[in-house]
């Protein structure tokens, strides 16, 4: 089936633009905590209903999932969105600064949502043109609680069986960059406790209890061996105990410390070793001085794998629309600029995490970056994103869609 041209997407992309930034706009206004995402949830489905989507609601509590299908047979493509926002007040003076106190948009979740219904209404308008099925995934709770987790446990990846999937995010980028790598892109995440179990006694007779602080800083000293010795150097983690929390008085010896902490690591492996060894230490540790220590280790994102052949699709595309993005958005850039240098190749993972891993440990998938300027980075009350990003975001995931579903039609 022939592909849609570059003049064909960029009028489609100018055509839908402002719409999608006023959506944007009204989501930014309206922002939603993890697993509450009930305005932009109905918002989503009733604007998927408005371009005739087959839409599915309620996955994952607030998730929703738009089913549209090509003219003819082929594979299904997931393109994912999330929804929520942060517990920040928002700090720019804006016409659509946020409404909900304690509530922003300060992640870019608000443009995410936005631009996937953007290249809703773009694929919908071509849909004869299409092969295959795209479903369009709208899901809660990225930043806190694993939406993506209930999505996929809810059946997001079935009926129809998704083939691949993409997803994109805004970054504190230059306009009109890209980024993609492939391989594990960004890292597991976990978190973990220890409660470290002593005896209380008046500090003139600490002989008379076990001091669960001195045992506390025993642990914390100890642990810092793992990376340096249980670990390949070769190998990319970290871990950190980020909270500590014991002791009522200066005169008790206390008798509960606890310490709760993150471990970061690009191998399931490498997660393994650190978590069997942190537990190993703290207690023998602790029971060397007489305590005790309880571990509890909480499950947390999966690494985000980038599939070499889907991050291709990506890379490829945007090299491909490189003078068209310079031109869009009218880029002053210096004549010696090499126009591909606008496509950013990563090499060096990130160990932050985002929950679109638990989609790329069951699909190929592939989860790139937008440079929406160079503004304050994400998760600062003074967030903010250059709109005139969409013109990129729109197109790049647009043709990606189609280039994908077009090449794998199925003949019959
Ligand atoms: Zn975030
Ligand atoms: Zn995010």
């Amino acid at each position: 089936m022939p592909s849609i041209t570059n003049e064909k997407m960029r009028q489609l992309v100018n055509k839908y633009e402002q719409n999608v930034i006023e959506i944007r706009r009204d989501i930014h206004m309206h922002p939603e905590l993890s697993f509450q995402e009930k305005r932009t949830s109905e918002l989503v489905a009733s604007k998927l209903e408005e371009l005739g989507i087959e839409v599915r609601s309620g996955i994952g509590k607030t998730g929703v999932i738009g089913i549209l299908k090509g003219s003819r047979p082929g594979k299904t493509l997931a393109l994912r969105a999330d929804m929520d926002a942060l517990p920040l007040d928002e700090e720019n003076d804006l016409p659509f600064k946020s409404v909900n106190a304690g509530v922003m948009h300060a992640c870019g979740h608000d443009c995410h949502t936005a631009n996937l219904l953007g290249v809703a209404m773009i694929l919908s308008e071509i849909k004869n043109e299409l092969c295959g099925t795209i479903k369009f995934i709208f899901q809660p709770a990225e930043e806190n609680g694993g939406g993506g987790r209930e999505m996929v446990k809810e059946g997001a990846l079935k009926n129809p069986d998704v083939d691949a999937i993409f997803g994109l995010h805004v970054k504190q980028m230059p306009l009109g960059t890209i980024e993609v790598g492939h391989g594990n892109i960004m890292a597991y995440s976990d978190r973990f406790i220890l409660r470290v179990k002593g005896k209380q006694a008046h500090t003139s007779n600490p002989q008379q209890g076990v001091d669960s602080i001195v045992i506390s800083a025993n642990i914390i000293t100890a642990l810092q061996s793992i990376i340096s010795r249980q670990i390949d150097p070769l190998e990319t983690a970290t871990f950190s105990v980020g909270q500590i929390n014991g002791g009522t008085a200066p005169n008790i010896v206390p008798d509960l410390v606890e310490m709760v902490g993150m471990i970061r690591s690009m191998s399931k492996n490498t997660r393994e070793i650190i978590k069997n060894n942190i537990e190993k230490i703290a207690k023998s540790v602790a029971e060397g001085m007489s305590g005790e220590c309880e571990f509890i280790f909480k499950e947390g994102y999966p690494a985000v794998f980038n599939n070499k052949e889907m991050a291709d699709y990506v890379k490829e595309l945007a090299i491909e629309r490189c003078q068209d993005i310079k031109d869009d958005l009218d880029l002053q850039l210096p004549p010696e600029f090499d126009l591909k240098e606008l496509v950013r190749i990563t090499d060096k993972p990130s160990l932050g995490a985002e929950d679109f891993g638990f989609y790329s440990l069951e699909v190929p998938a592939c989860f790139f970056y937008v440079g929406a300027g160079n503004q304050a980075p994400v998760h600062s009350p003074k967030f903010m994103v250059d709109e005139r990003m969409f013109k990129v975001s729109l197109n790049l995931l647009s043709s990606v869609a189609v280039k994908f579903l077009n090449q794998n039609s199925i003949t019959i």
